[in-house]
Formats: structure tokens, C-alpha cells, sequence
């Protein structure tokens, strides 16, 4: 038995953040602007926002968002008395966005005691709108937030029904500027959720069907934008899987990659995709075994006459785009090892096919040595 839910409207294509700009609906709403200190920047950009006439624009978004960032934009919400919230930016800032929009409409001043006190989501937030520049996170679609809490040392999403943005508008000419690093990280990141969402305890058949969809495009257009960055129709596709990607793992959700990946952004300060990245080889070879012979399907899906074939294209791609394949190249000291390892315990790791042991992340961590 499973179910499938996904209630956000989804507008994509070139040229889709236009005909969101002049839907009459948003002329009568107090709109304010998310977005990052250089995304903002952008001459196209500052048009779309000069369009959507906001009561105010919120730019103070660091990669990674921080607890701080979001209590801060939630603070500016209610001042504004704001009844929508269009977010333009990385993952970074459609999470900060997501999770403000919610605070706003609570009595907390501070996103904390829901995202690490266990105070639960309880109502919707304000209407959220996101526009994605990057193509990775799938953040566009997914009521789920990642926020660094620097007090606690802490990175961790939060995830509940009532978060789901209620447009999603993905337009691919964003990415056009994004660099080769965060290209390849954000795409490694789309190739994850897809692989997660399905080896996943919870993975159910239309988030299969759409996980092999999202990783085959990936594996086909990823080389093509690293050949060429400004490719338009590369660059749509990898839009196209990061969106795909997103809704294959939004249900089943994400297992022992992205477990691995919190400490290694805390501790190790690698971007979420180069992250997720670091342990998708050694994590495919560990949980292969364990889902009767669903892995090989997976790279048969993808073109690929093996599941070694399949890895060996992940190396590839993680070294074109420059992604630490190595304890050493990650500049992770042997002795923080054991931390990593002990901090990967996150619950999402519970969804992880093969039950992970202390004993499976030394390997995992001695495989990368
Ligand atoms: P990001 O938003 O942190 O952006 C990375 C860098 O790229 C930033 O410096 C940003 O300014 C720059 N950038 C963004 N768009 C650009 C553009 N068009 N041109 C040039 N530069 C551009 O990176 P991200 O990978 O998109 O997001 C990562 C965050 O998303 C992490 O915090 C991660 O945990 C989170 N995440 C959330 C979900 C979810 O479902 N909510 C899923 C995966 C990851």
C-alpha cells in the first residue's frame, strides 16, 4: 500500500517566471522578496523583482541557512504584515523562506523549538512561492527545510505536510550563471535525492518511476553543461531532474548519503551536494546487496551495464566538477573520522535499506582514505 501527494503547482520552462510575474492575483498581495546577497544582484533578476512590486525585499541568506537567518526574515514578515512570500535563489534560500513563512503565523519568535525542540509544524504559513536558481535541491517542491543551527552545531531539515510551497515557478535561464563547482554539486545533490527516494524503506512506484527518470537525465546532460555552461537545452534538463529528482524523495525521503552529509557540512564545511556526494559510491556498493537486485535495474535504467559502470561515471562527474573524491581532497583530517561517523546517526538513516553500523561507515570512511 502506498500514497502519492504533492499539492504544489509547478510552472516550468523559459520564460515561466514572467507569466508568474503578471498573474493579477499577486497585484493585490503583500509580497516580500527572498533572495541571496548575489542572486540579488543580478540585472535579471532585480527585473523580476522590480515586477513583482514587494513591501520589501529580504536578502540576508547565507549558504546553509542559519536558525538566526530565518527568525530574522520572520520578524521582517510580521512588520510587513506580509501575505506572500516569493523566494529566488538557491536551496539556501527557498529553505530560509519556507521555514520564515511558517514562523510568521506561530506566536515563537524563534524557528528553534521546531526545529530542534520537537514542537511540531502545526498550521500552514504564509503562501510561499519559490523560484529556484540552481538545480539541485528540489527544494522548490518538498515541504522539507534544512537549517544550520550554529549554537547547537547542528544541521538538520525539518519536514511536516503543511510545508509545501503552494507554486512552484522553474525556470531554467536562472541556472545560465550559476559556476562549474555549484553546477556539479547541486546536480550530484538531484542524482542523490533520485537514488535515496528510491532505495529508501518508503519508496513506493511512482517515485521509482520518477527517481530513474530524474538520475537518466542527469547522467545524459550533466557532461553536456560541463562542456559547455551556458548550454540552454543542458541546462533545462538538469532544471527538468532537480524538480523530478525532487519529488521522487519527498515522500520516501532521504537515507545513509544525507545522514552522512550533515556532519560533513558542520564539521568538514562541504556544500550540501559535494556532501552528499562524498559517500554515493561506497553507499550504492553498501546497499546494492540488500534490495534484490534493484541497483542494477536502477543503472540499467540510466544506460549503464552495471552497477560498477554506473560508479564509475559518479567519480567521473564528481572530478569534472571538481568534488573532493578523497578524505584528503575534502581536507578532512583522519582523526575527525570517528566524529563524522558518530554524528551520521541522524533518524533519516533508519530509512536506509541495509541497517547502517558503526563497522559500514568505517568501511565506508576507509574506502575514501
Ligand atoms: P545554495 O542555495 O547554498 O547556493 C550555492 C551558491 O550558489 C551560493 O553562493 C549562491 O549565491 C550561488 N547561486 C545560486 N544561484 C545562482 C545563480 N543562478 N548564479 C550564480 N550563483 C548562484 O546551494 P543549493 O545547493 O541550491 O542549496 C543548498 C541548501 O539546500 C543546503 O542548505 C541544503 O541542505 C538544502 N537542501 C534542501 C532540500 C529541501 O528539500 N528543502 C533538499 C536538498 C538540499
Amino acid at each position: 500500500m502506498w500514497t502519492f501527494h504533492l499539492p504544489t503547482k509547478i510552472m516550468f520552462g523559459a520564460g515561466s517566471t514572467a507569466s508568474f510575474a503578471a498573474m493579477p492575483e499577486l497585484a493585490e498581495c503583500r509580497t516580500v522578496v527572498v533572495t541571496g546577497p548575489v542572486i540579488g544582484k543580478l540585472p535579471a533578476i532585480q527585473g523580476v523583482i522590480e515586477q513583482l512590486s514587494p513591501v520589501a525585499i529580504f536578502d540576508d541568506v547565507r549558504p546553509n541557512p542559519t536558525v538566526r537567518n530565518v527568525d530574522a526574515l520572520a520578524t521582517l514578515l510580521r512588520e510587513e504584515e506580509a501575505t506572500t512570500v516569493v523566494a529566488i535563489g538557491g536551496g539556501s534560500v527557498l529553505d530560509c523562506a519556507k521555514a520564515a513563512a511558517f514562523l510568521a503565523v506561530t506566536i515563537e519568535s524563534s524557528i528553534r523549538p521546531y526545529h530542534s525542540g520537537g514542537l511540531p509544524v502545526d498550521r500552514a504559513g504564509l503562501p510561499l512561492i519559490t523560484i529556484p536558481t540552481t538545480a539541485g535541491t528540489g527544494s522548490e517542491v518538498t515541504p522539507i527545510t534544512v537549517l544550520d543551527d550554529e549554537e547547537k552545531n547542528l544541521k538538520a531539515p525539518l519536514a511536516s505536510p503543511l510545508l509545501y510551497p503552494v507554486i512552484a515557478v522553474v525556470d531554467p535561464e536562472w541556472t545560465l550563471s550559476v559556476p562549474l563547482g555549484v553546477t556539479a554539486a547541486t546536480a550530484l545533490d538531484a542524482l542523490s535525492h533520485s537514488i535515496e527516494g528510491y532505495w529508501s524503506k518508503h519508496h513506493q512506484p511512482i517515485c521509482d518511476a520518477l527517481a530513474k527518470e530524474a538520475a537518466k537525465t542527469i547522467f545524459t546532460y550533466l557532461p553536456e553543461v560541463y562542456d559547455n555552461l551556458a548550454n540552454p537545452i543542458a541546462r533545462e534538463q538538469l532544471s527538468y531532474a532537480a524538480l523530478v529528482a525532487g519529488i521522487a524523495f519527498h515522500m520516501p525521503r532521504n537515507a545513509i548519503m544525507h545522514a552522512c552529509s550533515y556532519p560533513l557540512s558542520c564539521r568538514a564545511h562541504l556544500p550540501h551536494g559535494a556532501a552528499c556526494a562524498f559517500t554515493m559510491e561506497a553507499s550504492i556498493r553498501l546497499n546494492a546487496p540488500y534490495i534484490e537486485g534493484r541497483m542494477e535495474k536502477f543503472a540499467a535504467a540510466c544506460g549503464f551495464a552495471s552497477i560498477d559502470e554506473m560508479t564509475a561515471q559518479i567519480t567521473l562527474l564528481k572530478k569534472r566538477g571538481g568534488l573532493p573524491c578523497t578524505l584528503t581532497e575534502a581536507g578532512i583530517a583522519p582523526e575527525l573520522v570517528e566524529t563524522l561517523i558518530q554524528e551520521s546517526f541522524h533518524p533519516m538513516i533508519q530509512n536506509n535499506p541495509k541497517e547502517v553500523t558503526v563497522e559500514d561507515l568505517r568501511k565506508i570512511y576507509a574506502e575514501l582514505g
